[in-house]
């Protein structure tokens, strides 16, 4: 015992130097970070495919394993488009809005956000969504919104056919504001106010009939290219329908299916 002591110690000696855990970087999210950023700054162009897999793995001396794993990270963020067979590939494509309401969708659900803030947000972004359409909209954006005005007067008390026409047209006075990050935005938060309300003690005859009327007149107004009527229109708009749904049931949690 008292021989083995002295070795015991020099085994267990300390040093001075001390190193704390280190967090190493999985390879295929630096390669997809590196991809990423070359997408995202137009290096690689919109479309355009990037070298087969074989050959990045040449190029980057990574593993297949980790060269397709960041491919499908890309995939999954929406930066690349992975087409199979003979003329396949990973073909570059530039985020759209689509990605922003995946993201805001996918917060909503994560984070089971309030209805109020739901709403909330809405009076916060849709009343400026309508000044910038009267400014900016075009006669293309004036069809979309005549469209979706004639689909909620076609509705004759179906529910889903009602709150369809109703984001659509909220969607298309995002579209007319001509800001994409606006009308990714509100197209996101559109699906989720539709499902939130999807019930019918929300959407009664009145609620119908009112909003109708409101989307009309709003409609006018981002038609006669007037911001300062288009916004006190909308602000009225969202402010009473929230005030309405909220009256009508205090929801804590939004539910938003999985499926999208
Ligand atoms: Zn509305």
């Amino acid at each position: 015992m008292p021989e083995a002591a002295p070795a015991r110690r020099s085994g267990n000696r300390q040093s001075a130097i001390q190193l704390a855990p280190m967090e190493v970087p999985k390879s295929s999210d630096v390669l997809a970070g590196e991809l990423r950023e070359r997408i995202l700054n137009g290096e690689f162009a919109e479309g355009s495919a990037l070298p087969p897999e074989r050959e990045i793995v040449v190029q980057t001396q990574m593993s297949r394993a980790t060269v397709r794993e960041a491919l499908r990270i890309l995939e999954v963020q929406g930066l690349v488009r992975i087409k199979t067979g003979r003329a396949g590939g990973a073909f570059v494509q530039r985020p759209g809005k689509e990605s922003v309401a995946g993201s805001v969708s996918l917060l909503i659900r994560g984070q089971q956000i309030r209805f109020s803030s739901l709403l909330e947000t809405r009076e916060a972004i849709e009343p400026y969504c309508a000044k910038l359409a009267a400014v900016n909209r075009t006669d293309d954006d004036l069809v979309a919104l005549e469209a979706a005005n004639a689909a909620l007067d076609e509705v004759n008390g179906n529910l889903a056919a009602f709150l369809q026409a109703n984001v659509d047209w909220h969607v298309a006075v995002a579209t007319a504001s001509r800001n994409e990050l606006l009308a990714g935005f509100m197209a996101s938060l559109s699906r989720a106010i539709y499902t939130a309300t999807e019930n019918e003690r929300f959407v009664d005859a009145e609620v119908r009939r009112l909003t109708a009327r409101a989307h009309r007149s709003i409609t006018k107004a981002i038609r006669a290219q007037d911001p300062d009527a288009a916004v006190r229109r909308m602000n009225r708009h969202v402010h009473s329908y929230a005030a309405a749904v909220l009256k009508i049931e205090e929801r804590t949690e939004i539910a938003v299916p999985g499926s999208e």
